[in-house]
């Protein structure tokens, strides 16, 4: 059991779940129609859950374009990976595009000092 899952596909479940959390905010105020403030309060928060969840599509829009597209050296087919590690968003095989941390166990930690490295060439410049 590997207990991580590809970033996009983690990213794009969390704003399908954001959808139906709104749709059943708004669902539970239609039950309130007899006050209406909490009725508007539900909408409101309903509307501004589908509203977070287009923002996250649009984020993992940007994201996609600075994915890196390779072929998945385990199932064959092509998969988008995000940071230093991350996985095949089919069969979950850990991947990397660091050749040091190849065969080693995957850690999610591998990602933030990566992070780190760029932003100190950041501030050299
Ligand atoms: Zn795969």
């Amino acid at each position: 059991m590997k207990p991580y899952k590809n970033k996009i596909n983690r990213i794009r479940s969390f704003a399908l779940a954001l959808i139906f959390l709104g749709v059943v905010i708004m669902y539970i105020g239609i039950f309130f129609r007899s006050n209406e403030i909490v009725m508007l309060i539900f909408m409101t928060l309903g509307f501004l859950s589908i509203i977070a969840s287009t923002v996250v599509y649009a984020w993992i829009g940007t994201l996609s374009t600075r994915a890196v597209q390779i072929q998945c050296p385990s199932c064959g087919r092509h998969t988008k990976m995000l940071g230093r590690v991350d996985m095949c968003g089919h069969c979950r095989e850990p991947l990397t595009l660091d050749p040091s941390l190849e065969g080693k166990e995957f850690d999610v930690s591998y990602n933030r000092p990566q992070k780190q490295t760029v932003k100190s060439t950041d501030d050299t410049k």
